[in-house]
């Protein structure tokens, strides 16, 4: 969902992601890097609780059960992300390149397989860094659920 309007900035889009898996996650790091004070992004989690200030996955008591399956990421999408996160995702002892390169590899640049569940954590760390252009929201969205949207509106004023 994205809402422009005008603010003493300019121009001011704001984007509302339901969802903070990997491409909601990496979506969301895209706008922020590419509009940057242009844009102020809200991204709402269900299998998030909060922490502190911060945001972080909920345990497997709390209901979450982290996918710990492998997946393959294209070059074309990884080169994409900012340097700084690429820095933090691609430690060597956490990625294999075990596939051939197709398609969407660019150049040399190999598929890369890793555990979702390391991307997510890893995602999650700087987005919690630029709080004041990513909003975190720990609650799952119920589209036409007028007591949820009030719970996520007193949530949102929250952070
Ligand atoms: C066994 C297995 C192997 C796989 N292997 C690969 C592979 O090799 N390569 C590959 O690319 N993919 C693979 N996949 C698919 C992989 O899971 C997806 O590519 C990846 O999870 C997609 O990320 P996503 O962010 O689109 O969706 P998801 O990871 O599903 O994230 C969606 C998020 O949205 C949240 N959400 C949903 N609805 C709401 C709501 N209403 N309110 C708030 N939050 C909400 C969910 O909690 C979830 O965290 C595999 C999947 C399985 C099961």
């Amino acid at each position: 969902m994205t809402h422009p309007e005008e603010s003493e900035e300019g121009s001011l889009l704001r984007v509302t992601v339901v969802g903070g898996g990997p491409v909601g996650l990496s979506m969301a790091r895209l706008l922020e890097h590419f509009l940057g004070a242009q844009v102020k992004i809200t991204v709402f989690e269900g299998r998030w609780r909060k922490d502190g200030r911060r945001v972080v996955w909920k345990s497997q008591e709390e209901g979450n059960v982290r996918r710990q399956q492998v997946v393959t990421v294209q070059s074309r999408q990884y080169l994409a992300w900012p340097q700084y996160v690429q820095e933090r995702l691609f430690d060597p002892e956490h990625f294999t390149e075990m596939w051939p390169s197709g398609p969407d590899s660019i150049g040399d640049h190999h598929p890369r397989n890793m555990r979702i569940a390391y991307i997510e954590d890893k995602l999650l760390e700087p987005a919690n860094e630029k709080r004041d252009r990513i909003r975190l929201i720990p609650a799952q969205v119920r589209p036409g659920g007028t007591a949820r949207r009030t719970r996520l509106a007193a949530c949102a004023r929250h952070l």
